[in-house]
């Protein structure tokens, strides 16, 4: 088979592949994980924004196989194939029924690690997309809220837009310690970090609320909010405003995503094509090839949307 130019551009790619990861973004956690010893004593976990599933893996993969009953829960809009040990969940992690699921798993035996690697179909233009992810972030949070067991370790992909210090005073408020961190296989080129925040400490007498407080009111028009909307949240003062250390992961032996390295790191090896370990079962963009395919985009009289193939009907 021919070469793939993808391969030939990213080494965590063609590596996820190699060691048969569903995702380049497995190498993140992995590496968060060797940074701060994220999966030490972790027994029950989520991962919240989940497919294709690398995350879930490197759950799967690290957790299970001791002595301890694991539990492991996936949730993501988009259908995901099984994984041994992974509970999965679709729906919608801003939904207050996806978010009550989730913590219907978590009655009476708290997790003690939540994950979100979630991000929204980037639309380009930046203050939206940041919005977006901070809205994704901080439902994430709000289910944490429910489900994490005092001590707890929480860990999301950021944005560092403009408004990153109001997330960092937010974040504050519930961990003791909170960290953004980029790992190397994360490109530089990318404002994507992530926010480890560890040992959960919520403030006295707070009772984790399904109606979102946590959301910044002053961005929806006419609301009225205790925060002025004429804040410029990153101008924060005295103690509202929250430092939070910046951590490059990791030391300088890990491959950095930003170069280009040869296709067969292991000199004397044949070129070999590897395929995606497993391939997105329902991809949003598979309705919108199968039109271009079909010339469909641009016609006024296009059929309307109908409902994605399943895998069986797609596979021959
Ligand atoms: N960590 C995953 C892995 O390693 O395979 C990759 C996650 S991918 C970067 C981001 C995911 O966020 C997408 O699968 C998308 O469907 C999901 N997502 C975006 N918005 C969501 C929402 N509101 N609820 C649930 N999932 C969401």
């Amino acid at each position: 088979m021919g070469r793939s130019s993808k391969d030939k551009r990213d080494i965590y790619y063609r590596l996820a592949k190699e060691e048969g990861w569903r995702a380049r973004s497995a190498f993140k956690l992995l590496q968060l994980d060797h940074q701060f010893n994220l999966f030490s004593g972790v027994n029950r976990a989520v991962d919240l924004c989940a497919a294709p599933g690398s995350w879930s893996q490197a759950l799967s993969r690290k957790l299970r196989g001791g002595e301890e009953e694991v539990k492991i829960v996936a949730v993501d809009l988009q259908a995901m194939a099984p994984l041994p040990g992974v509970t999965q969940i679709q729906g919608d992690i801003t939904k207050v029924s996806t978010a009550q699921e989730i913590i219907r798993h978590f009655e009476g035996q708290p997790a003690n690690l939540v994950v979100c690697d979630g991000a929204p179909d980037v639309t380009g233009l930046h203050d939206v997309d940041e919005y977006i992810q901070a809205q994704l972030l901080l439902a994430a949070l709000n289910i944490t809220t429910h489900i994490l067991t005092p001590g707890g370790t929480f860990v999301a992909k950021i944005f560092r837009g403009k408004d990153v210090t109001l997330l960092y005073s937010q974040l504050k408020i519930f961990f003791s310690s909170v960290t953004c961190a980029k790992p190397r296989s994360s490109r530089n080129s990318s404002i994507e970090s992530f926010v480890v925040c560890q040992n959960y400490s919520p403030p006295e007498g707070y009772i984790p609320n399904m109606s979102n407080p946590l959301l910044d009111q002053s961005y929806a028009p006419g609301m009225t909010s205790v925060i002025s909307a004429d804040v410029d949240f990153n101008q924060l003062e005295g103690s509202n405003r929250v430092i939070v250390p910046f951590l490059a992961c990791g030391d300088l032996s890990a491959f950095d995503s930003d170069r280009t390295y040869p296709l067969q790191l292991d000199a004397g090896k044949e070129y070999e094509y590897i395929p995606p370990t497993q391939p997105p079962i329902r991809p949003p963009y598979e309705q919108a090839c199968h039109f271009r395919k079909h010339n469909l985009l641009s016609r006024e009289d296009a059929p309307p949307i109908s409902p994605i193939h399943s895998q069986e009907e797609r596979e021959p």
